[in-house]
């Protein structure tokens, strides 16, 4: 069994973000940023920092073009606050123009974490609920209830075997059936708004550690798919294994400078964006799979008020949205900071903001205003404010977000269907 550097279901990894993206190919997202009309504050204070093929996206939204912005939440516990980030990009997306989709990755929950459907149930509608208090707008759906989205995983299927999973998630002998179900039926998940609505672009927020679904998507969408598209030497050529005589000379009769070869045609005096839009809308008639290989951007993790990573499975680590307001504070003015030993230290040499659970929770979501973001950076980098302060003033803030984003969640609740 080939042994993968991340994995979806793991509870540990810390990850040289650098690295990982050289080592799987992801782009850093800086250079894409300019031909966004309007740059989100999670790209803009370096909080989402990596993509797959983002640039369709951002041309989408600059030229109101179709596209898509899906993600999945495995309802395996309550939702907190490090589950906001992801709901933020999508609202976000949506209100750029996106058609949103939601998945309550139930069949994984039940599957990896062993819980109960009703359990899945009842925290898959408090992540509805949160996602609506934040404004989404779109679809929403169970893996479990969603009967078009387990065909299209069935077709998926047909297109990987198990040494490939084995290579990209680490599956061994051991591993359960329905564990590799719940995989394929996310890359359903991810191709699922094209064949519910459009091919379209589509893009996927996630954190480096679901990239292996990802990657797993963007092959077998490519996989089935009926044409590649290529550019070679002053003409362009369409090729497939598999399409059907009719749909070969559909393609052909689209182009009036077409020649049609054995498995190819070759076009003469054609953009190539032009063609690859008419080969999809062919394929798509003739009863193909015309979807556009999924995008995707990476996002930091926020850390735990513990250190390390913000985990279910340790409750300090977080804060959920339904928590006490004396437990809040109690987390918040425990949390690990970037302050020094003593206060005279601390005086004299700074805090160290970007160590900070506390500056980055603030960073991620409490602090609104760049300003005042880097006026907190700039007092505790210069040793003007005691750490004990800044986590009064923290937990303040947390207190009053959680107050209005449960007051929100409590009103959302009519929206929710499953
Ligand atoms: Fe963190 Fe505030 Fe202390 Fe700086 S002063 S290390 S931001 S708690």
């Amino acid at each position: 069994m080939q042994e993968p550097q991340i994995n979806p279901w793991s509870s540990t990894p810390s990850l040289d973000i650098e690295k990982t993206f050289a080592e799987f190919g992801i782009d850093p997202i800086a250079p894409v940023l300019p031909e966004l009309p309007e740059i989100p504050y999670f790209m803009r204070r370096g909080i989402v920092v990596g993509h797959r093929d983002y640039l369709p996206i951002a041309r989408a939204i600059r030229n109101k073009s179709p596209f898509h912005i899906l993600t999945g939440f495995m309802p395996s516990g309550h939702p907190h606050l490090g589950h906001l980030m992801v709901m933020k990009e999508v609202v976000w997306h949506v209100q750029q123009g996106g058609s949103g989709y939601i998945t309550i990755a139930d069949r994984e929950a039940h599957a990896v974490r062993g819980l109960s459907w009703e359990k899945c149930d009842e925290y898959g509608k408090e992540y509805l609920a949160c996602l609506y208090a934040l404004g989404f707008e779109g679809q929403t759906y169970f893996q479990s209830r969603n009967n078009r989205l387990k065909d299209l995983a069935f077709e998926a299927a047909t297109k990987v075997n198990f040494s490939e999973l084995s290579a990209i998630y680490g599956f061994g002998p051991d591993t359960d059936l329905a564990h590799a179900d719940s995989v394929i039926t996310q890359v359903a998940d991810i191709l699922y708004p094209q064949i519910d609505r459009e091919p379209a672009p589509t893009v996927v927020p996630v954190g480096v550690d679901q990239d292996p679904h990802i990657r797993l998507t963007r092959g077998i969408a490519h996989k089935m798919r009926m044409f590649t598209v290529e550019e070679r030497d002053g003409y362009i050529s369409v090729r497939s294994k598999n399409a059907p005589e009719a749909t070969m000379e559909a393609v052909k009769k689209a182009f009036p400078h077409a020649k049609k070869y054995e498995g190819h045609v070759d076009i003469k005096g054609a953009q190539c964006t032009d063609v690859k839009a008419k080969v999809r809308e062919i394929e798509r008639a003739h009863g193909g799979f015309a979807f556009f290989t999924p995008s995707s951007t990476y996002h930091i993790f926020m850390p735990g008020l513990t250190g390390g990573k913000m985990s279910s499975s340790i409750p300090e680590s977080f804060i959920s949205f339904h928590e006490p307001e004396a437990m809040v504070r109690k987390k918040v003015m425990s949390a690990i900071t970037g302050g020094r030993m003593t206060l005279e230290e601390q005086k004299r040499l700074g805090g160290e903001p970007d160590k900070c659970s506390l500056y980055l929770l603030n960073l991620f979501h409490m602090v609104t205003d760049d300003a005042e973001l880097a006026e907190i950076r700039r007092k505790c980098t210069a040793g003007e404010i005691t750490c004990g302060q800044c986590k009064k003033e923290t937990a303040e803030r947390v207190v009053a977000f959680l107050n209005d984003f449960r007051e929100k969640m409590d009103a959302a609740k009519d929206r929710i269907r499953i």
